[in-house]
């Protein structure tokens, strides 16, 4: 995105050097990024905005600094204040030789000089630290663990001068906390609190306050400039087994990551409440995706550009008129299914992948729209639900018997268990590495036919924007036959041992040469009729692809009009063109005898 016109380009030289001159003593010679000197001499140097202008910064010379221009080039953030938090900390990971330890970024700070005094009254402690030349004192109570009475802790909020690192629980080094520091300079609250541990020695009541986890978010908060953090400390623990219950923590019972399609709906939510704000206060501009997206600070855009795309995946999968049946035979819970054909993680590498534009819609949510002309976002899910349930028609209803399952499947096929037809296609077509090349294939043969149609353009096929299109009842039949005709191929019904084995494969290269050519690497030339792109648009007009189906296809009454849409189209789709056009020449021979 060109940056906006800012008055600093309108400076005359001289100008430009008076206000490096000012900004430079004004940040004491320093630069404003890595903090330090400039030499206004010999150094290359720059003034950028510290709030950018696309976030609103001010373009005056109290939102403006003076950068080492290698600094400007090398920064991570727009804004520049996070910019520098977030060099300060490279930086000095770098002085430290590439990693620091919790112990470093404690003293460099002026942390770790004190012992915490503490007195154990059972229920509670009081706890004594100096804090900036006075005494202070703070109770609380203490949790005894439920399953273990002899892990007993509080929860307080300590100075990072009683804080020490605990070089034996946690050896580990920060090497990168620039996420923690990005999401806290943004205000998101720490969810977790940092842990510790407290050998008090009986006789002075009092002792070092060891941290043991969460090192990388107290750092955090330390760069940002924070003097205090939460944490929970243990009150004598058995040592031992606290480290076995932290590695294990870390291992065997590390927090499983949150599935794909809870993903999607934690994702939608936050896009649909901040979409909605926007849409409600927002006035003067247009209320799109869009500039939805451009009113957002810039570091804030990425993020919320992923949670459109999760808003609109959810939106599919959730749809209600029309209901998307797919997602019946969807394991929604959990990775991988004993009992559906299907993951979650497929249908976002085909469906959701293909048919969905998640760049930014720039059309406006409120202006006038039809059933002819409906709002792009509602006809693309509309289309893509449509679609999806016409496979599901095919290839799923009544067809998946859920009593058989999925389990080895091949194996029993060899062992001889009769399975039907339709189920073996079902499961064959959704093994993830062969749905994911016939879904492209199929997006590039309806986006082909929609092109020759004259509905969509190359460009709308590029931008994923195929289901764009208006369709018609003529068009759904065009499409229906070609799902028809990738459901009839024998390939998803061969019981022999090559094609069994080859449904072992996981690779996607593999079907796609399989698919394409009709060859398995080392065998040969196993399917006599390809499944390729070709294959499926030829099923769009007719069985024994002649022009003149093609022209009834279409839709053209005249012949001319055909011809020259034909052309055209066999120019659009530049890569397939010669071998279309090879077929062309042969209908119209057929033609003229
Ligand atoms: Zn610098």
């Amino acid at each position: 995105m060109p940056r906006s016109l800012s008055k600093i380009d309108k400076m005359s030289g001289d100008e430009i050097k008076d206000l490096k001159h000012r900004l430079h003593s004004f940040q004491g010679g320093e630069c404003f990024l890595c903090g330090r000197p400039i030499n206004l001499e010999a150094d290359e140097t720059e003034i950028d905005h510290i709030v950018p202008l696309a976030d609103k910064g001010p373009d005056e010379e109290a939102n403006w600094a003076l950068l080492h221009s290698v600094c400007n080039d090398r920064k991570s953030a727009q804004n520049l204040n996070l910019a520098r938090i977030l060099m300060r900390f490279e930086n000095t990971k770098e002085e430290y030789g590439g990693a620091l330890t919790t112990a470093q970024v404690l003293e460099m700070h002026g942390g770790s000089t004190q012992q915490l005094h503490v007195d154990d009254r059972g229920d509670s402690v009081l706890v004594r630290y100096e804090c900036r030349g006075s005494i202070k004192e703070i109770e609380a109570p203490i949790i005894v663990d439920p399953n273990n009475l002899n892990y007993r802790s509080f929860f307080i909020e300590l100075p990072i001068e009683v804080l020490h690192h605990d070089f034996e629980l946690n050896p580990r080094k920060i090497i990168n906390a620039d996420k923690l520091i990005k999401e806290f300079w943004r205000k998101n609250p720490q969810l977790h609190v940092a842990l510790c541990r407290l050998q008090i020695d009986t006789e002075a009541k009092k002792g070092d306050v060891l941290l043991f986890d969460g090192q990388h978010k107290t750092a955090a908060q330390i760069f940002l400039g924070n003097r205090a953090v939460p944490v929970r400390v243990f009150l004598n623990p058995d040592k031992d087994r606290l480290k076995e219950a932290n590695r294990r923590a870390h291992k065997e019972l590390r927090q499983v990551e949150f599935f794909k399609s809870v993903l999607d709906d934690l994702g939608q939510d936050i896009f649909s409440q901040h979409f909605r704000r926007f849409l409600e206060d927002e006035t003067g501009i247009p209320k799109s995706e869009k500039a939805f997206i451009e009113s957002l600070e810039a570091d804030t855009r990425v993020e919320m550009k992923r949670n459109l795309y999760h808003y609109l995946k959810t939106t599919v999968k959730n749809s209600e008129d029309p209901r998307n049946e797919f997602f019946d035979y969807v394991e929604l819970d959990q990775p991988r299914s004993k009992t559906w054909p299907i993951s979650y993680d497929s249908v976002e590498k085909t469906f959701l992948r293909h048919f969905i534009d998640s760049s930014p819609c720039e059309a406006p949510v409120d202006a006038d729209y039809d059933e002819e002309n409906d709002y792009p976002r509602n006809t693309e899910r509309k289309n893509l639900v449509i679609l999806m349930n016409i496979v599901t028609d095919y290839v799923l209803r009544e067809k998946f018997d859920k009593s058989l399952g999925i389990a080895k499947l091949e194996d029993r096929i060899k062992k001889g268990e009769v399975i039907p037809d339709n189920h073996l296609r079902a499961y064959r077509m959704f093994r993830p590495a062969v749905f994911v090349v016939w879904c492209e294939f199929l997006k590039e043969a309806i986006a082909m036919y929609l092109i020759a149609k004259g509905k969509i353009t190359n460009d709308m096929r590029n931008r994923n924007r195929v289901l764009w299109a208006q369709m018609d009842g003529r068009d759904w039949e065009a499409i229906a036959k070609m799902i028809d005709k990738l459901a009839s191929h024998k390939l998803w019904i061969d019981r022999g041992p090559v094609i069994s084995n080859a449904f072992g494969q996981t690779r996607p290269e593999f079907f796609r040469k399989l698919l394409e050519e009709g060859i398995i690497d080392g065998i040969g030339k196993i399917l006599g009729e390809p499944i390729n792109i070709q294959y499926l648009f030829n099923a769009a007009g007719s069985d024994n692809n002649c022009l003149s189906d093609y022209i009834l296809a279409i839709g053209l009454d005249d012949f001319s009009t055909a011809i020259e849409k034909y052309l055209f189209y066999l120019h659009e789709i530049s890569d397939l063109g010669p071998k279309l056009l090879c077929l062309f020449d042969h209908e119209i021979n057929q033609l003229l005898a």
